[in-house]
């Protein structure tokens, strides 16, 4: 046999293997991706508490609304 042709049948061995281990790990990226990272129960105000009487954007810390006074839940 010659060399030459034993390099290529084994360069491409390399490459199927290759080819197969990156088919794989973007098949499994896809499931991940399937399920949503985000659960519908997440809120869009990012740190932020929506008053309920006046609908006024809070620090989520303060317990009262800057705006009317009204007591925030949390
Ligand atoms: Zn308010």
């Amino acid at each position: 046999m010659d060399q030459t042709y034993i390099l290529l049948l084994g360069l491409a061995a390399l490459v199927a293997v290759v080819a197969a281990v990156v088919i794989r790990k973007r098949m499994q990226q896809d499931q991940d991706e399937s399920t949503p990272a985000d659960s519908p129960y997440a809120t869009s105000t990012e740190g932020e508490k929506r008053c309920p009487k006046c609908g006024m954007g809070n620090m989520w810390t303060d317990r009262q609304c800057i705006a009317c006074g009204a007591a925030l839940k949390g």
